[in-house]
């Protein structure tokens, strides 16, 4: 099949064809690039990031926003990005497992993506899977990340809302503030409500945002018991009627995360193959002292 009828068939939605313009965006970065340069940026679906430190119950969260959202008739897709072992590359999917229960759903549509730790190469596939699902006709794309790094935050840089999910007792707000958590969401969940110390956690968010210029909504919810979600959905909502209504800040600050990401991606490749190619002449250049570390590496970059 070529580009020009791949790119139609996601156009109309066909799940098989999606499924496999994403697995290209994964593995094959040149010939994926051929085919979003057909999908354009269509500019439709709204892009909710998710991160926070793992075991916050963000799978929960998404499983409990897919209802929802799905209660509102729309067409739902999840990225869901998972750590992935350096050795085997595969994905993790662990306690994602429990998302199948939506998998009987055709308007619900899951993916998975091995980070791979190489966070250039993943947040551009990530860019391209938004796009792809938003060209098949997604109104909303939840995408999840580990939260455990630089690299997640780089990732839901092409979010137009950001969520944010922390628990009781995750230790005092400094910790919080170190993982760069409180500079990026839009929407902070204290997740866990049902146990003890959920209202210290949310004191102690609100006292990082009093005096700044920042006061992002922090929501006591229950992915468990399901209390709490139904404000979620409406700060989500807010932020939603916003994009839906043509607002430039939101689509702007979105593409410009995809361009950066992209951009990344791509020198991030550009430098592996050139490393292959060059990096062995210039160790035996810096080892016979023709040359110093500095200036080989700067050849490289
Ligand atoms: P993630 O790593 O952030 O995606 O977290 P998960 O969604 O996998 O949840 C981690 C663990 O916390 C699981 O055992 C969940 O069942 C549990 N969990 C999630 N939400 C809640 C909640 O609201 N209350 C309680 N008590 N446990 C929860």
């Amino acid at each position: 099949m070529d580009l020009r009828q791949l790119a139609s068939l996601i156009r109309k939605g066909d799940r098989v064809a999606l499924a496999k313009g994403i697995t290209m965006a994964e593995n094959d970065p040149g010939r994926a690039s051929g085919l979003l340069r057909r999908i354009g940026v269509p500019g439709n679906a709204f892009v909710v990031g998710i991160t926070g430190p793992p075991g916050t119950g963000k799978s929960s969260l998404v499983d409990r926003l897919i209802e929802a959202y799905r209660r509102e008739g729309l067409r739902v897709g999840v990225i869901a990005v998972d750590p992935s072992s350096p050795i085997t590359g595969g994905a993790l999917l662990g306690d994602r497992i429990r998302m199948t229960g939506h998998a009987g759903d055709r308007r619900v549509f899951i993916r998975s993506m091995a980070s791979r730790g190489w966070s250039g190469g993943l947040s551009r596939a990530t860019s391209q899977v938004i796009r792809l699902m938003d060209a098949a006709g997604f109104d909303l794309i939840l995408l999840e990340t580990v939260g455990i790094g630089q690299s997640d935050i780089e990732v839901v840089g092409v979010a137009h809302a950001v969520m944010v999910v922390l628990m009781p007792g995750l230790g005092d707000d400094i910790q919080v503030s170190k993982a760069g958590l409180m500079e990026i969401g839009d929407v902070y969940v204290v997740n866990k409500s049902d146990l003890e110390g959920a209202d210290n956690m949310v004191v102690s968010l609100l006292s990082v945002f009093r005096g700044g210029v920042r006061s992002p909504p922090v929501l006591k919810v229950s992915a468990l018991s399901g209390e709490g979600v139904d404000k979620l959905v409406d700060a989500l909502d807010s932020i939603r009627s916003r994009f839906s209504s043509g607002n430039l800040e939101l689509r702007l600050r979105s593409i410009k995360g995809m361009i950066v990401e992209t951009a990344r991606g791509a020198a991030m490749q550009k430098l592996a193959e050139a490393t292959d190619a060059k990096a062995e002449r210039l160790a035996k250049q810096v080892l016979g002292a023709e040359l110093t570390l500095e200036d080989a590496a700067a050849q490289l970059a």
